[in-house]
């Protein structure tokens, strides 16, 4: 913790969709935080928007290994040596037919997601190890375990997340916790993109979910903050699906209750 005692946290696409609500909820409950995002535009938006000085922004690419370093060594810096969480939020939606997909557009999905994440972990580890508390959440998703078509570079890259949450929740134990969120359907910009492009069709995704809906990102950011904070000070390693049901639901063959199924 830094000496102030305020816990601090650094958010990577923090400025938009789901990062943006992982800023809002850390500051709302008294934290300092830190987002870096690649698009210069919207973090000044939402430094701007969020009106704070507990909010730090930095334009960095996650797939720049020095220009995260800086970054990150920056943000280190601002909280006194120490970062006590790290949320990994930075990616993109690229959907590409497998078979006709460029090497570069294959790169790219890989190095965001999956290289991102590391290259912000390891830059992020000693002052995460200074904490105490050190804590990191990096983003899945129900690709991380599903196969879906057109979204082969992402179910490799969501599933390599989930992989390296594993390893490094092992070695870095026990200064550092490592978890991972896999969301469901979340009403973002990367998914009102998808729809308003026909790469995504919302009827049946609400239909194929339990809990009949799409999430707000306010609600992943509710699970992202529980593993970040020290009310999951025994849990690394995991990945907790936030998915309405979706990746449990056997029920596509339509059993019978034998009762009411409202
Ligand atoms: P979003 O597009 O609203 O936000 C992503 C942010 O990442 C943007 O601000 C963007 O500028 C930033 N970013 C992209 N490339 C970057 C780079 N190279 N370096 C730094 N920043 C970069 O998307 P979102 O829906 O909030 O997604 C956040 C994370 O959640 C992503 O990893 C996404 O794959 C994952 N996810 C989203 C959903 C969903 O339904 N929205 C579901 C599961 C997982």
């Amino acid at each position: 913790m830094t000496p102030s005692g305020t816990p601090t946290m650094l958010v990577t696409g923090g400025a938009s969709g789901i990062g943006t609500s992982v800023v809002e909820r850390w500051l709302n409950a008294g934290g300092r935080v830190a987002l870096l995002d690649v698009n210069e535009e919207a973090v000044q938006k939402a430094c701007a928007r969020l009106g704070t000085d507990r909010v730090y922004g930095h334009v960095a690419d996650v797939r720049n290994d020095a220009e995260v370093a800086a970054v990150v060594g920056a943000v280190a810096t601002t909280f006194g040596g120490v970062i006590d969480a790290v949320v990994n939020c930075a990616g993109i939606a690229q959907p590409i037919v497998a078979a006709e997909g460029a090497d570069e557009d294959w790169t790219r999905m890989i190095d965001i997601h999956l290289n991102g994440t590391m290259r912000v972990c390891r830059a992020a580890h000693p002052y995460l190890k200074a904490s105490g508390r050190g804590a990191i959440v990096n983003i899945s998703s129900i690709a991380g375990t599903l196969g879906l078509p057109g979204r082969s570079n992402y179910c490799s890259a969501k599933a390599g997340v989930e992989g390296l949450t594993r390893g490094l929740a092992v070695e870095w134990a026990p200064h550092v916790r490592v978890n991972a969120v896999a969301p469901g359907y979340v009403q973002t910009p990367m998914i009102d993109t998808l729809i308003a492009d026909g790469k995504l069709d919302a009827r049946p995704i609400v239909a194929r979910t339990p809990l009949d809906r799409f999430c707000d990102p306010d609600e992943i950011a509710a699970v992202i903050c529980f593993l970040a904070s020290d009310l999951a000070s025994f849990v690394t390693g995991q990945t907790l699906r936030a998915d309405g049901g979706l990746t449990i639901d056997g029920n596509w063959y339509g059993v019978s209750s034998g009762g009411n199924d409202d």
